[in-house]
């Protein structure tokens, strides 16, 4: 994986945002859930920290929908 994506503050070509990680276990091979949220409209959702450079937001873009995670 490569570094940076999962800072916070890192912003994808999709205009998604990080903004924290959770404790939360992943869908993916050893990945945390993190929370992203669509700087065009708002959204926050969770995704697997290898996904993150490639995610769409779910509400706006057509994006898969986001991991659960506790608030
Ligand atoms: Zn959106």
């Amino acid at each position: 994986m490569s570094k940076g994506t999962t800072e916070i503050g890192y912003v994808n070509r999709n205009d998604q945002e990080v903004i924290r990680r959770t404790d939360e276990p992943g869908t993916d091979h050893m990945q945390k859930v993190y929370v992203l949220r669509c700087r065009p409209c708002g959204a926050e959702y969770g995704a697997n920290g290898s996904d993150i450079h490639i995610r769409l937001c779910p509400s706006c873009a057509g994006g898969r929908p986001g991991l659960a995670y506790a608030a």
